[in-house]
């Protein structure tokens, strides 16, 4: 049986390409999502028909109940994974002064408190299973250097390293790894409405990177040659910091 490992937000961008780079590298892969059904069902069939494993594993990772209830349903069903991404992820973007309430509210729930949601339930059956394993969290450029407009953003980025790097100390002794992934801008859906004409004069490639190229970071993260990489932050940007 292949092992399996768990992507969170694979059914669009950065997520799904994730998704579809591991279950080529040979993992079973869990595909989270919250409302693009289709596209998740699209991402399974594209799997399947490349020879792949996968299954889809539908909830919102910003509500706790519905996360225990899915991630403790997928331990009974499956047994310990090999690995997480927390890659779910979301932007409210405004300037400070008009930042409401709930769209700080939102951005920390589904980026920072849907981390917690997914992986506390899955950790000490990690730990215990004694197998080793992978963390990986998609944090952002946003959360190492801040953004103008990314105050609710840059935090739950930023706030994504600090639990990463402490899981890592934790769970260094069990051989579970907990790295940080901070991509720069990515051509999906989320960066749909900038400007990109000026926005790829900031990026020293003058591109946006792609969601293939964060994908492969992702995988090699996962893969047992990072054995020893454990509470780093590894950008990957086209040169921008
Ligand atoms: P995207 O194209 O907007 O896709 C977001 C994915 O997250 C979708 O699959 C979406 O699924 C899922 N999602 C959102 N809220 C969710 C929730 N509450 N529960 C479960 N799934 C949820 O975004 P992306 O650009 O691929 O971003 C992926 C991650 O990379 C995010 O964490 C983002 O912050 C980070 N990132 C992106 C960029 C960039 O330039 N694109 C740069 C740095 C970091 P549904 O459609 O089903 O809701």
């Amino acid at each position: 049986m292949k092992p399996f490992v768990i992507v969170t937000g694979a059914s669009r961008g950065i997520g799904s390409s994730v998704a579809e780079r591991l279950a080529g590298d040979g993992f079973c892969v869990g595909i989270n999502f919250a409302k693009s059904h289709d596209r998740a069902n699209e991402l399974l069939e594209k799997i399947i028909s490349q020879g792949g494993e996968g299954f889809l594993l539908p909830f919102d990772v910003g509500s706790r109940e519905a996360a225990k209830e899915a991630m403790e349903k997928t331990l009974t069903d499956r047994g310990v994974p090999w690995g997480i991404v927390s890659n779910a992820g979301i932007a409210m973007d405004a300037p400070f002064p008009v930042l409401e309430d709930d769209m700080w509210d939102k951005v920390i729930n589904t980026n920072l408190t849907g981390f917690y949601n997914v992986i506390k339930p899955v950790v000490m059956p990690m730990a215990s299973a004694r197998k080793g394993g992978r963390i990986i969290a998609m944090s952002s450029i946003s959360g190492i250097t801040g953004n103008r407009g990314q105050v609710n953003y840059a935090a739950s980025k930023a706030g994504l390293t600090g639990a990463v790097k402490s899981l890592a100390l934790e769970l260094a002794k069990r051989k579970i790894t907990a790295n940080v992934v901070a991509p720069g801008i990515i051509e999906t859906d989320m960066v749909e409405a900038l400007n990109k004409s000026e926005v790829v004069r900031m990026i020293p490639m003058r591109r946006y990177g792609t969601p293939e190229e964060v994908a492969a970071l992702t995988a090699f993260l996962m893969s047992d040659d990072a054995g020893y990489i454990t509470g780093q932050v590894i950008s990957v940007n086209g040169g921008m910091v």
